[in-house]
């Protein structure tokens, strides 16, 4: 799909359509889509990128953070130099001050964003929503009327739904995909009718249910592309990952939004402002839809990523940890990077995860 979307995001941009990176499941792509532009994820899972940016930023950081960095410094994102413009917003310490050293040579609109989600937060989420849609307005010289907004939301709403559906196939005893192929029918580019019709086709023929395994709920940090060292190691184990809750799997996927509300931008604005990531204080919709998520695809166990220095996701595994403790499923946090060198020592800890599963 990344080779797909680097042909379309080519054509679209040959085509004069503006090319719009975002770096996190907070920003609306229904904006992106009703101002005419092409939303692509520029979130870095290369680990020959962390040297690069280390230049500029210190070691002990974000794998994600310092990827996507050293891509923007050796200009070797192809989607990021087709970039127009980059949407980030203020979600983690290191990503944002990360966005003031990028937004130094692009063009960068930032997203204020609040951690909570009670009235006052809405209301500057709100206001930072409009102004997104006004900048987007100024930038491509471009009004976005009221049906562009609803023309976007079901757009966005079907490929959720049908992207709701792929992960659903993995709800069976023997499932027709694995847990890396799920990831991998993620396109980095959203809103492409060809990607849909993808999606449904799977949907709507999947493969031979083949796949069995001790069925391992995946959550903690996204899985941008590149960086499944995890997920390969746990599915080489005798894992199967059955439910990826992370920001590359459902989490985002769980986002409805009513094409027929009244007000459409602040319908947009509300929905985005429940992901349940772990900037929010407090995250407690990330537990429920964990043992929401157990429930439903018969997890036996849960797994959690967390990336290097990554302090939101690492703190919070606590609470994960007590839930599963809770639901009486085994836990495992694996704390990493990038880098292959202790692959041998997280393959150990998964053996041993699995064997307890299998005792039970
Ligand atoms: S985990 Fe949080 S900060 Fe990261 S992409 Fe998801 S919503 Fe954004
Ligand atoms: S994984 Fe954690 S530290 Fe890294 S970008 Fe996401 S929230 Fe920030």
């Amino acid at each position: 799909m990344t080779d797909h979307a680097l042909e379309r995001v080519r054509a679209a941009k040959a085509a004069g359509q503006p090319v719009v990176g975002i770096l996190c499941e907070f920003t609306p792509r229904e904006l992106i889509l009703a101002a005419g532009g092409v939303p692509v994820c520029l979130c870095g899972g290369a680990h020959a990128m962390i040297a690069p940016a280390e230049v500029d930023l210190p070691a002990n950081l974000c794998p994600l953070i310092k990827s996507t960095y050293g891509y923007h410094l050796t200009r070797s994102n192809p989607f990021l130099e087709m970039c127009d413009l980059v949407v980030a917003e203020t979600t983690c310490d290191g990503k944002k001050k990360m966005y003031e050293l990028m937004g130094e040579t692009r063009p960068m609109h930032v997203l204020q964003l609040p951690s909570r989600s009670d009235e006052v937060s809405r209301t500057l989420w709100r206001h930072e929503v409009r102004r997104l849609h006004a900048a987007l307005q100024e930038r491509f010289a471009r009004p976005i009327s009221e049906a562009d907004l609803r023309a976007a939301i079901i757009t966005m709403e079907t490929e959720r739904a049908a992207r709701r559906d792929l992960a659903g196939l993995m709800r069976g005893e023997r499932t027709p995909l694995t847990g890396r192929q799920v990831l991998e029918l993620r396109s980095l580019a959203s809103g492409d009718p060809a990607d849909l019709a993808e999606y449904q086709r799977i949907n709507a023929a999947p493969p031979e249910p083949r796949h069995s395994g001790v069925r391992v709920l995946l959550t903690g940090v996204p899985v941008p592309h590149g960086a499944e060292k995890v997920v390969d190691l746990i599915e080489g184990h005798g894992g199967l990952i059955v439910a990826h809750e992370h920001c590359s799997g459902l989490k985002p996927l769980e986002i409805r939004i009513d094409a027929q509300a009244a007000d459409p931008l602040t319908a947009i604005a509300d929905a985005y402002l429940h992901l349940p990531c772990s900037v929010m204080t407090r995250n407690d919709g990330r537990l429920d839809l964990i043992r929401r998520l157990a429930g439903d695809f018969r997890a036996q166990c849960v797994v959690e990523l967390v990336w290097q220095a990554c302090l939101t996701y690492d703190v919070e595994a606590v609470r994960v940890k007590r839930l599963c403790a809770d639901l009486g499923l085994p836990y495992l946090r694996i704390g990493t990077d990038y880098a292959p060198g202790d692959t041998a020592r997280i393959a150990v800890r998964l053996e041993a995860l699995f064997e307890q599963v299998q005792a039970a």
